[in-house]
């Protein structure tokens, strides 16, 4: 990553656009995982749409620390954020412990453990991304939802195939063909960087949401919750905590 951020221009042009685009849609789910991204993501969904749910995965993380922030992230939303609260609907976790059982066979195979950015390791599942959308798909489709919003991202992780703006597009082709039924994946992330990230959270809820996301979400790849530093919990040291203190370094320092 460049030390030189990028400006945040492109949020006005980002906003107007998103809500031209939407003056058809009123309804999102927004795939939630308790980190900054998803946060920032379900931040922007509330500012567009009039009705909100979210969904989540358990897959039996290393650590459960994410499934508990997300549930506080959503307390603190409609504590602090009234006005979004009353969009926000229902929250769905769905239990794939079948991706443990999978991640557990190739864990098996020669291959050099490693984290990767996603705060998995890199004998996970691949392709587990299209999985989460199938599955948001099949939801959305019962919960009459319109929107699908990933916080994927290129900029930063461009090594995950599944999270690529070309696997998106492929994606909402394909949810839409095989459901017959006409749905959006939006990925409001997709081609900015950590700093524009808390840039975007600092636009849509000022001050307030970018501590809110400081305090309360979570990233660190190996759950820390006990050392606090100034862009949040974690262990300061791990692919994620860097990525997190780079971004929040750069955006502070404008
Ligand atoms: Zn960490």
């Amino acid at each position: 990553m460049s030390p030189n951020a990028p400006s945040n221009a492109f949020l006005p042009a980002a906003s107007i656009e998103a809500a031209a685009e939407h003056r058809h849609h009123r309804t999102a789910l927004v795939l939630f995982s308790g980190g900054q991204d998803s946060t920032t993501c379900l931040a922007r969904a509330l500012s567009q749409f009039e009705r909100v749910e979210t969904i989540g995965f358990d897959y039996r993380q290393r650590h459960h620390v994410e499934l508990k922030s997300r549930l506080v992230v959503l307390d603190e939303i409609r504590r602090q954020f009234p006005d979004w609260g009353q969009r926000l609907g229902q929250d769905h976790v769905l239990d794939l412990a079948v991706l443990g059982d999978v991640s557990e066979t190739s864990l098996t195979r020669d291959m050099a453990f490693k984290m990767e950015s996603s705060g998995l390791p890199n004998t996970f599942v691949p392709g587990r991304n299209l999985l989460f959308l199938t599955l948001a798909g099949s939801l959305a489709y019962r919960r009459g939802l319109e929107v699908i919003v990933t916080g994927v991202c290129e900029t930063d992780f461009s090594g995950y195939p599944d999270c690529r703006d070309d696997t998106m597009k492929a994606m909402q082709l394909a949810l839409s063909l095989g459901m017959d039924r006409r749905f959006l994946i939006e990925t409001p992330l997709m081609w900015i960087d950590k700093a524009d990230t808390w840039r975007m959270a600092q636009q849509l809820g000022g001050d307030a949401l970018v501590d809110l996301i400081v305090e309360h979400t979570h990233t660190c790849y190996l759950g820390d919750r006990e050392h606090r530093q100034a862009w949040g919990y974690g262990c300061g040291t791990c692919p994620a905590c860097e990525l997190r203190a780079q971004g929040y370094e750069r955006f502070t320092s404008v």
